[in-house]
């Protein structure tokens, strides 16, 4: 979930054959969890979703050829649940739309987290039960250096984004 790293597999798939942009490998308006999505980046670009394997994450925010893409791995998705899968997908979309892909910073994990589920509660898509369902699927993450909660802190901090996303990030950005 690294905004800056791009898999290496990805690169590879691409440069193995243009027919991979051409024959539809992007999509603009990809079905995650059974909902059509779309994303626009900081400058109103519309993000392309690649599935691709990506060795442990569920999805990155990243660029190719100038391209904002939200790359997703079609096997980790597999294992959550729908409002999960909805989730992952639009924090990947919040690290294009918050410009953490140029500028990241120690912030834009939770930025991210909270502006996922902020825009998941705003268009009807995530009720609280939802992101409390989350739990045993963050329940075993450790956290990272790059700003990731732990699992359980990550949780916790998701469902106060739920509840007043406002203050959540502001006592973040303090
Ligand atoms: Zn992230």
């Amino acid at each position: 979930m690294k905004a800056f790293a791009l898999a290496l597999g990805i690169l590879a798939a691409l440069l193995g054959g243009r027919s991979t942009l051409a024959g539809g490998a992007f999509e603009a308006e990809p079905v995650i969890g059974g909902v059509s999505m779309a994303c626009r980046d900081f400058r109103g670009r519309i993000v392309q979703t690649l599935h691709a394997p990506l060795r442990g994450d569920v999805g990155r925010a990243t660029f190719i050829s100038a391209v904002p893409v939200i790359a997703l791995d079609p096997a980790r998705l597999a294992t959550l649940p729908e409002k999960m899968q909805i989730f992952f997908y639009q924090h990947e979309c919040a690290h294009h739309v918050l410009a953490h892909i140029i500028n990241p910073t120690i912030e834009s994990e939770r930025e991210a987290d909270c502006w996922s589920i902020d825009r998941g509660r705003t268009a009807g898509l995530f009720t609280r039960a939802d992101v409390e369902a989350f739990a045993p699927f963050l329940a075993h993450s450790r956290g990272s250096a790059f700003g990731h909660l732990p699992g359980p802190e990550r949780h916790a901090y998701l469902l106060a984004c739920f509840d007043a996303p406002d203050r959540s990030q502001a006592a973040y950005n303090r």
